[in-house]
């Protein structure tokens, strides 16, 4: 079995909570006061996984803050590791918590940028809510971003990204860039690559798209 919520992996997480925030109460509207710079950008990604690209994001773009976000206590604790291992960057913080609970964590607007990278793709149309971009989710992040607000979305899977373009589409934004072949067309040479991307883009393109909440 797949432990995902293993105790140790928790009580790791409880360690440092100075960097570590689990299913936080009371972080709404505040989330500027955990950083040094508490006047710059807010950047979330959603399902960070083991974290590789958040953490490349912190170390390159310091004038920005970063959160990575993980529903899962073990996968969580792996990028939290790892960061400890390679050395925190003072804008970046961790975000143990599910999607669903964003208008609890987020005041409306208070994000500037989310990420969403090679999210599951669930791919049952009886498990389509479960999608990262199902039209309810679309509709907690445009309220957690603010006026102009971004989203950049990379999957390999070409199904969900169709699936995607349509309900972004359908749902309040609009596209400002939309790339079918990320790793071979020009002008895409700052990517960062994720844990996912590195594994599949053997096996295919990676799709990207690039969006905004329609102002
Ligand atoms: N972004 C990473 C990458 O590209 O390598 C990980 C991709 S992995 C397929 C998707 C991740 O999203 C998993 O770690 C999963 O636990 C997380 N996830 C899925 N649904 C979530 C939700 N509702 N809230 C927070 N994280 C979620």
């Amino acid at each position: 079995m797949r432990l995902r919520n293993n105790p140790e992996a928790l009580d790791h997480l409880k360690d440092h909570g100075d960097i570590v925030y689990i299913n936080p109460e009371g972080m709404k509207g505040k989330w500027h006061s955990c950083f040094e710079s508490q006047d710059a950008p807010l950047y979330i990604e959603i399902g960070m996984g083991k974290g590789d690209f958040i953490l490349e994001n912190a170390r390159r773009y310091p004038d920005i803050n970063f959160i990575g976000m993980e529903k899962f206590t073990t996968v969580l604790d792996k990028a939290l590791k790892k960061a400890l291992k390679e050395g925190m960057p003072k804008n970046l913080i961790f975000l143990k918590d599910d999607a669903v609970r964003l208008p609890e964590l987020f005041e409306n607007g208070e994000l500037d940028r989310i990420y969403l990278n090679f999210s599951d793709p669930w791919p049952k149309s009886r498990h389509a809510k479960r999608r990262l971009t199902y039209p309810s989710f679309l509709e907690l992040y445009k309220n957690a971003l603010k006026k102009q607000g971004e989203m950049i979305f990379k999957t390999d899977n070409r199904n969900l990204f169709e699936y995607s373009l349509v309900t972004f589409a359908n749902n309040g934004f609009v596209f400002e860039d939309v790339c079918l072949d990320l790793h071979h067309q020009e002008g895409y040479e700052d990517n960062i690559q994720t844990e996912y991307e590195r594994k599949f883009s053997k096996n295919g393109p990676i799709y990207r798209l690039a969006v905004r909440v329609k102002g």
